[in-house]
């Protein structure tokens, strides 16, 4: 049972932090790639050899949804796992309240707990994530200035307007999402400038009710080991007939043995709460550098292209006419330009006949020098989430 848990939290634990910036190209994401590609791919063709193409085409039809489209399945999975622990409490943790180590008090607090877990997983999946429309998406244009590094003005090709700074077309909602983090799947919605606040709520109470609910199996625990006065109980070796005072350990496994539910409970919650306050953690951090989920890949992919020598940059007095990039954006007169070419484009570029906007250029040596303009320093990124700029009319 405890080998289960510990198996289904890694593979959580996998699934979420898998595409992350730290753990990418390490053995993390080496397994998240087995997982999602290896093995949905093994899957899928071993498949069709036994169901023939048919009934497999009706599996790759299933996948599909599964996969490539706004779906429920994982928001219901963490309904039905939550609401399967909120069954375990009631049965194995409630007739210890109160108890030798828990006061009345827990009576309320548990109940009021489980009602913010459900409250906030329903706001943070219905709320608005920033959605930019034709209606809203000057405004959204005017909420953060274009880097030119990450961002640039251009449209989305689906939704034909234009695309603000730090938003992304979700391919699963359909839709160019302000400020946008990620699509979270067990939200069954994307996180993004609006309702990112939601979303850390969240995560915030699903951590509060898993160590609260380990608080409570542990106390419950202690309860009835005392009620039975199990700690000087004594305990007899089969081989030797010899009696020992009961150690902790055997204590330990004696009560998770008698009390099954109650123990798996506590296991479970202690491990699903842990794998979500690291999860939490990679979010903070990447509040603390002043980024998005979405933004983390595109800076990996800057240092790649750095890495490889291939990023440029020229620092110009631009006339705000003359750079058709501020058509759409507030951009400060003197701004920097990067670009990148390879050695073989840029020996071309530069040796041809020279035109008004042929820059030479510094070559960027590391991810360090390229300053990330949206980075307002912790507190002030953290206040950018709690109180985003509005991009409404
Ligand atoms: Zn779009
Ligand atoms: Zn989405």
């Amino acid at each position: 049972m405890a080998a289960y848990f510990v198996v289904f939290s890694f593979i959580v634990f996998v699934l979420l932090m898998g595409p992350s910036q730290k753990f990418r190209n390490g053995p993390i994401g080496m397994i998240h790639r087995f997982l999602t590609v290896t093995l949905v791919n093994g899957i899928a063709s071993v498949n069709r050899r036994i169901c023939g193409t048919r009934l497999s085409g009706k599996f790759d039809g299933i996948y599909r949804y599964l996969m490539e489209e706004k779906n429920p399945a994982l928001q219901m999975v963490y309904l039905f796992l939550i609401t399967g622990a909120v069954y375990a409490f009631y049965v194995s943790v409630w007739p210890h309240i109160p108890g030798p180590y828990l006061s009345r008090i827990h009576l309320y607090t548990s109940n009021l707990i489980i009602i913010f877990t459900y409250a906030t997983m329903f706001i943070a999946s219905r709320s608005d994530p920033g959605r930019v429309t034709r209606e809203n998406v000057f405004k959204a244009c005017k909420a953060f200035q274009y880097d030119l590094v990450l961002f640039e003005p251009k449209q989305c090709r689906t939704c034909l307007i234009q695309k603000p700074a730090r938003s992304k077309h979700c391919s699963l909602c359909n839709v160019c999402v302000a400020k946008c983090d990620h699509h979270c799947a067990w939200i069954n919605n994307c996180v993004g400038l609006k309702n990112y606040r939601y979303f850390l709520l969240f995560l915030y109470a699903t951590i509060q009710i898993c160590f609260y609910g380990t608080y409570l199996v542990v106390y419950a625990f202690m309860g009835i080991a005392k009620d039975m006065n199990l700690m000087s109980a004594y305990v007899s070796n089969i081989q030797t007939g010899k009696s020992m005072p009961i150690t902790t350990y055997q204590a330990v496994l004696f009560l998770i043995h008698q009390q099954r539910l109650l123990g798996a409970l506590g296991i479970f919650a202690f491990l699903v709460g842990f794998v979500i306050l690291a999860f939490l953690g990679y979010q903070l951090s990447l509040i603390k550098s002043g980024m998005t989920a979405n933004e983390a890949f595109k800076w990996e992919d800057l240092d790649e292209i750095i890495q490889m020598g291939e990023l440029y940059m020229h620092e110009k007095e631009f006339d705000v006419d003359d750079a058709k990039l501020a058509k759409h954006a507030k951009i400060s007169k003197k701004i920097k330009l990067y670009w990148n070419e390879t050695a073989e484009e840029r020996k071309q570029r530069l040796g041809g006949p020279r035109g008004k906007n042929d820059y030479d250029g510094t070559q960027v040596q590391s991810v360090k020098e390229v300053e990330n303009i949206f980075d307002k320093g912790f507190w002030g990124n953290l206040k950018e989430i709690f109180f985003p700029p509005s991009i409404d009319n």
